[in-house]
């Protein structure tokens, strides 16, 4: 069957901040099932706590990126504690053998000013992988249908778009991997393909997923959230999905 036609600059990257959650054995199970390939931004208390997960990432054909250990604002730390945050992740990665393809990175929050993006340069983290579609994912009360349409009505070549299958500090993420398959559907019927991220941050051309002949592994041990800022605060509006543990954060 003829290859459809397709503008090759219509590529598009689906990346996911903050896991490994109780939610990212559905993703990884959907993206096997479509065949496309995705760039995870993890945070390293959570891939220490279920690294094996991390390590299948890597095995499946999947990116595996640094979000930082404990998902703290990295322009309100000192150089030291942005580099222990930063190797720290770097080092649990390397152990579960998920290496990443080159030093990249996503500031938690979206916030990297000069100085920060000196101190990760200074480390060898040139590439601060931008956003350009973003989604009320965080928040719980964030319908699927919601976060589809703005994902589908934001598409434009060469968009990274973010989603959280499992924030840091919420107990969101349903709505995501219900939404997944219907934005992977969406994000195609618009005719655009889906690549991965290059080491100069941008969105490269890539071939479908080719996933490893094990079982998608699910989550063994409890999932990290670090309550961070006004989210998640009291009694959250429904507990985060188990096993799951409340951390404290170093930095406050
Ligand atoms: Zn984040």
């Amino acid at each position: 069957m003829a290859e459809p036609l397709i503008s090759r600059d219509r590529w598009v990257a689906l990346t996911f901040d903050d896991g490994p959650s109780a939610f990212r054995p559905r993703t990884l199970e959907i993206l096997r099932r479509h065949a496309i390939p995705a760039a995870f931004f993890d945070v390293g208390m959570r891939a220490a706590a279920n690294s094996h997960l991390v390590a299948f990432q890597a095995r499946e054909g999947h990116q595996v990126f640094n979000h930082t250990y404990h998902h703290p604002n990295l322009t309100k730390l000192t150089p030291a504690a942005v580099r222990a945050e930063m190797l720290d992740t770097e080092a649990v990665l390397r152990e579960a053998g998920a290496r990443m393809p080159f030093r990249g990175m996503r500031p938690p929050f979206l916030d990297a000013d000069d100085t920060t993006l000196a101190r990760l340069a200074e480390i060898g983290y040139d590439t601060v992988v931008a956003v350009h579609v973003i989604t009320d994912d965080s928040d719980a009360a964030t319908t699927p249908e919601q976060i589809r349409d703005a994902v589908l009505t934001r598409l434009t070549p060469g968009a990274i778009l973010l989603l959280h299958d499992g924030n840091v500090d919420t107990p969101s993420g349903r709505s995501v991997v219900t939404a997944l398959p219907e934005i992977i559907q969406g994000v195609q019927d618009h005719g655009y393909r889906f690549g991965t991220i290059g080491a100069d941050g941008t969105v490269v051309p890539a071939p479908p997923l080719r996933p490893c002949d094990e079982p998608v592994p699910h989550i063994v041990d409890p999932v990290p959230y670090l309550p961070l800022v006004e989210r998640f605060r009291g009694d959250p509006p429904q507990d985060p999905p188990d096993p799951y543990v409340i951390v404290e954060s170093p930095h406050s």
